[in-house]
């Protein structure tokens, strides 16, 4: 796959950003963390090369939600963008559905199944893990 600009934005559009795709993985994400952050069931997140991002319009807010690991909101709307953890320097997962494009990256895992809501039914044939990848 050539490398290309990817761009996406929050709801409000306060926050624009740009990162260099094609994305290193993507995966659907059932963490209690997500899901309170979110306010939803799970999240999917694409990761990418964290040089690669940049902010072309506004400024985050930074959710420090647990040790080692910042958030990206938009003060504005609350959207929640990014996701960065001090154990993989070097990444940033975005929220597929932050991207102008969201049907772009497909997620390709389930993880942190153990924190699931039990209402809600995995339906693909994608690899789940009860926790991270590894
Ligand atoms: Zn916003
Ligand atoms: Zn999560």
């Amino acid at each position: 796959m050539s490398k290309r600009s990817i761009r996406g934005r929050c709801f409000c559009g306060n926050i624009r950003f740009e990162v260099v795709g094609p994305e290193k993985f993507a995966c659907f994400c059932y963490c209690e963390s997500c899901q309170r952050a979110a306010g939803a069931p799970l999240v999917a997140w694409a990761t990418y090369v964290r040089d690669t991002f940049v902010v072309t319009e506004g400024e985050f807010h930074w959710h420090h939600s647990s040790p080692g690991v910042k958030r990206g909101l938009c003060r504005n709307c609350g959207s929640s963008i990014t996701y960065e953890n001090d154990k993989r320097p070097g990444e940033i997962d975005i929220a597929v559905n932050c991207l102008d494009d969201p049907g772009a990256p497909i997620p390709r895992a389930h993880i942190w199944t153990e924190d699931k809501q039990p209402w809600l039914q995995i339906g693909d044939d994608l690899p789940v893990y009860e926790k991270n990848i590894g």
